[in-house]
């Protein structure tokens, strides 16, 4: 091997994470981050919260301040997108021209929003969105107000999406395939928690709905005709229907692929010196063992600093239990666990009408998922969640659901 250069392709969280990673463990060979958009790595989450409300500016959103590259002596190209990868002679090719030799690589490509094969998806006022111009480009749109606005998609996104326009005084109308919104990550009782929140806020929904078909004069948006018949106008069209894993330098390259880049537990993949982390490393989980793929901050966060540590030699797993957030209107939700071994409903401490509330999943007796919505910080309630997962031991359904016991006293060890 002649170099002992470690690339990291891809400038998002995950990616970023790694360099500031490889730093702070004192790796002081080169390390080059190949990054496809034209801004250093920033954060996602708040493009679609306080960001796009207006309530953060720009200093929300770098994952470390600009000059942090320069300083730690880490080559960030901006605009440079990998072309390809050849395995065999360990180098990347740069689609702008040239290769690059690497020791190690890391693939933190992340994940492109999904569109829809719909007639008039290609018209103004319809798009997709994951990226900081389209922040800026919808909050220029929404904040006037007024505004009849349809979001296809009843995910997160769409959800965050519906709660920012309506913030802005815009009409809003949801479509989704599902029965009640967020359904298939969190089950029908919170999906409906979520749905009748929108609702008082003004929200209308259309479920299950598919978009037949998106209308236009002159190259506008004009409305989007359901699957029903209905015609519901429209200035501005959302896609989001979820988002799909960058995987095409893999692919090329021959790496395993399944549901993302099939890692192990240290996020090597099956070719020599290649890693990959964040939302499109499908990788082992040593509490399942099974593999997971997560869309989620933390795991890009967790994911850049194990593929970091691994990297260099280090005994680093990523075993930490998945976990992301939301906030909507004046809701903040976390979740912690593994939605795949969820068997039953929920248990629920706390009032749903009230909005604060915790709810408890489990299998076979434990605990393998929580959500906690606007519980009392002081409580710690995602780290009692994350510790019963951990623990392994039955609790009794009433115990989780009684108030009256402190969450610290449901460890077993309390
Ligand atoms: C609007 C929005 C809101 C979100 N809100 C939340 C939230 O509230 N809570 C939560 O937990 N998660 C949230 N997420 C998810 C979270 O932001 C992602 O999981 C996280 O950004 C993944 O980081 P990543 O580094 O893996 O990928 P990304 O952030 O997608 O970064 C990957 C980067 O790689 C680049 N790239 C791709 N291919 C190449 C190539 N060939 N060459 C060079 N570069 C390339 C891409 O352009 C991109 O910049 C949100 C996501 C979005 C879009």
């Amino acid at each position: 091997m002649t170099s002992e250069t470690i690339v990291i392709v891809g400038g998002g969280l995950a990616g970023a994470t790694a360099a500031k990673t490889l730093r702070a463990e004192g790796f002081a060979g080169p390390v080059v981050v190949l990054a496809k958009e034209a801004h250093p790595p920033y954060l996602r989450p708040p493009l679609s919260k306080e960001y796009l409300l207006g309530k953060a500016g720009e200093e929300a959103l770098p994952v470390v301040p600009a000059q942090w590259y320069g300083e730690n002596d880490v080559e960030l190209r901006l605009g440079a997108p990998v072309a390809g990868i050849d395995p065999g002679d360990r180098t990347v090719r740069l689609a702008g021209g040239g290769r690059l030799e690497y020791a190690s690589l890391l693939l933190a490509t992340g994940s492109a929003p999904r569109s829809l094969a719909l007639r008039g998806s290609g018209l103004d006022g319809v798009g997709t969105f994951r990226t900081v111009e389209d922040s800026r480009r919808l909050r220029g749109i929404l904040a006037g107000g007024g505004r009849n606005v349809v979001m296809i998609g009843s995910g997160w996104i769409g959800m965050e999406l519906a709660a920012a326009a309506r913030g802005y005084g815009n009409t809003v109308t949801l479509l989704g395939l599902e029965e009640v919104p967020l359904g298939a990550a969190i089950g029908r009782e919170l999906g409906g928690f979520f749905r009748s929140l929108h609702e008082a806020r003004g929200v209308r929904f259309r479920l299950p709905a598919a978009a037949a078909e998106i209308t236009g004069q002159s190259g506008r948006v004009t409305g989007v005709v359901t699957d029903a018949g209905e015609v519901l106008p429209a200035d501005l069209v959302v896609i989001a229907v979820g988002v799909a894993p960058e995987v095409s330098l893999a692919a090329d390259a021959g790496i395993g692929l399944q549901n993302g880049i099939l890692t192990d537990a240290s996020l090597r993949t099956d070719a020599p010196g290649i890693y990959a982390a964040g939302d499109v490393a499908n990788a082992l989980h040593p509490f399942t063992g099974e593999h997971h793929r997560s869309e989620h901050w933390s795991n890009a966060l967790n994911g850049g600093k194990v593929a970091a540590r691994a990297m260099l030699g280090q005994d680093a797993v990523l075993d930490t239990v998945p976990y992301f957030y939301t906030d909507q209107y004046d809701v903040s939700m976390e979740y912690s666990g593994f939605p795949t071994l969820i068997s039953g409903p929920p248990v629920i401490r706390g009032s749903l009408e009230g909005r604060e509330f915790i709810a408890f999943w489990r299998r076979g007796g434990r605990v393998v998922a929580g959500m906690s919505v606007n519980w009392p910080r002081a409580d710690k309630p995602q780290k009692a969640i994350k510790a019963l997962i951990g623990a392994r031991t039955a609790v009794s359904p009433d115990v989780l659901a009684d108030a009256s016991t402190p969450l610290a006293q449901l460890l077993p060890d309390a």
